[in-house]
């Protein structure tokens, strides 16, 4: 590694909250599906910014759209209405099929709002009552201590409690265990539609009709967290959609934004009019940058027909996916949906992620022994098979 390199690591080390174990790589600039570090290295990105970067590096049309927002307004605070809110929650409504958003900065933020828009319409049917919420293990739904709390994961929560209060837990995929858990005080039941952190776990076609059923018979609010599954990764806009159900409400981040720091909760009229003046707001949230981020995304997924893209190249990687785990005796399974999939090994991938960035492939890890792969969603073939190349040579 060169001087200046290193010197730049260290300087963001001594001066960063040392929260993650980052790799020993500057990058510098992106474009299409490839990164560049400072010395000029170059990396196939099967990590999009984890699931970020749904166009890749450098689209012009999005990039311009941001630049020709910026010189016009960036901020307005949500005191005021402006032209791409408007237009972006028209689009974000229409895409969830649901009628009422709440733009946030971040994911978590967007389970946040959520998690309140649930408590408020449990709290005007009895104001004493349904304050609980069921959650699912090994799910994840952020950082902040309410999203914290519904991410069924006690590692990350140990440290921090005491949590929020009326949050429970059932087996994902487990219509039984979640069954169990509803009594009278259940107000919602949270579930990412493909779990991404906690192993790249798609929910069955039954589970998650069988919670829409039962949100229908209790009143419950369903609410369902495609963050991470949303925005067309698994070939339809979102996820929910190949389970045929709608729920109630609908976390979204980032694709959302491809980049500009975005997220949105999506309700239904019936739910989200629980909400009034006053029970939430944030101040960049929606602002203009933000918002034009979201229409330009909306609008090139129909240009360029990224679903049918998505479609078309996802059982491709797929099936090379399925021949690696046939071929390596250390890959126990693939899962996954359309460009959501991952690979669980017998043991720790740090190291094949390690020699992956050695071999210019950016991957991700989910849990210890997963890889992930959330590519962004323009990839071709050429592509896939130049990942598997590196794949190959890593393990
Ligand atoms: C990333 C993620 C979040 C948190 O989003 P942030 O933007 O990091 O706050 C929540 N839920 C799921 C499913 C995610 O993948």
């Amino acid at each position: 590694m060169e001087d200046m390199e290193k010197e730049l690591i260290q300087t963001a080390e001594d001066h960063l909250l040392h929260t993650y174990n980052r790799h020993q790589i500057v990058l510098d600039k992106g474009e299409g599906v490839y990164l560049y570090d400072v010395s000029g290295k170059k990396y196939l990105d099967f990590g999009a910014g984890i699931a970020v970067f749904a166009f890749g590096y450098q689209k012009q049309e999005f990039n311009q759209a941001i630049k020709e927002q910026i010189d016009k307004l960036i901020h307005t605070s949500n005191l005021f209405y402006h032209v791409p809110l408007a237009e972006a929650s028209k689009k974000l409504a229409e895409a969830t099929g649901l009628d009422q958003v709440f733009f946030t900065n971040s994911g978590t933020e967007a389970i946040e709002g959520a998690i309140k828009i649930a408590r408020k319409y449990a709290y005007l049917k009895n104001p004493e009552k349904q304050t609980e919420i069921i959650s699912m293990n090994h799910s994840f739904h952020g950082r902040s201590l309410g999203a914290l709390t519904v991410t069924g994961n006690q590692k990350y929560q140990e440290p921090f409690k005491p949590l929020i209060g009326g949050v429970v837990y059932a087996d994902f995929n487990n219509l039984d265990s979640v069954k169990e858990k509803v009594n009278d005080n259940t107000c919602a039941i949270i579930v990412e539609t493909v779990q991404g952190e906690g192993g790249i776990y798609p929910a069955d076609k039954e589970f998650l009709q069988g919670i829409r059923q039962l949100c229908d018979e209790q009143d419950l609010v369903m609410i369902c967290d495609e963050i991470q599954c949303g925005m067309g990764r698994t070939g339809t806009m979102f996820a929910y959609e190949g389970c045929e159900i709608k729920p109630d409400v609908v976390t979204c981040a980032k694709a959302l934004g491809c980049g500009i720091p975005v997220g949105a909760v999506v309700a239904s009229k019936r739910v989200g009019d629980a909400m009034v003046p006053g029970d939430h707001g944030t101040t960049y949230g929606g602002n203009p940058l933000a918002a034009s981020a979201v229409n330009i995304v909306f609008d090139l997924f129909e240009q360029e027909k990224v679903l049918e893209h998505v479609k078309e190249i996802a059982p491709y990687l797929e099936q090379k996916l399925e021949e690696l785990t046939e071929q390596y005796d250390c890959i126990v399974e693939r899962r996954g949906k359309g460009l959501m999939q991952g690979l669980e090994f017998n043991k720790p991938v740090s190291e094949v992620v390690k020699k992956a960035l050695e071999n210019g492939l950016i991957l991700v890890s989910a849990g210890t022994n997963i890889i992930r792969f959330v590519p962004p969603l323009v990839i071709t073939k050429e592509h896939v098979d130049e990942m598997i190349d590196k794949l190959k040579a890593s393990i």
